[in-house]
């Protein structure tokens, strides 16, 4: 028989770029940049999601909107939504 091995969870880890130099295996945070995209409307990223598949990324608005869904499954979660509040 066919092998069923093809990963549900594969599309979610090819997105980054830099994944090749961070395969430490940890989940260290990394400044966010405005070239990183909210994964829901593309809008600038200022949460980052550390899921066991991959990393996902969120705008302050949409962070908050699937933060308890997020937090239940995350192994990291990087807030930096308070640097808008500060203007920066
Ligand atoms: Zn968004």
């Amino acid at each position: 028989m066919s092998t069923m091995s093809t990963s549900i969870t594969e599309a979610a880890t090819t997105s980054s770029a830099d994944a090749a130099t961070a395969d430490a295996g940890s989940t260290p945070e990394r400044p966010l940049t405005t070239a990183d995209r909210c994964d829901a409307c593309g809008a600038q990223a200022f949460v980052r999601v550390v899921l066991a598949a991959g990393e996902l990324l969120f705008c302050a608005h949409h962070g908050r909107q699937n933060r308890q869904a997020l937090e239940r499954r995350a192994l990291f979660i990087q807030d930096e939504s308070s640097r808008l509040a500060q203007g920066a």
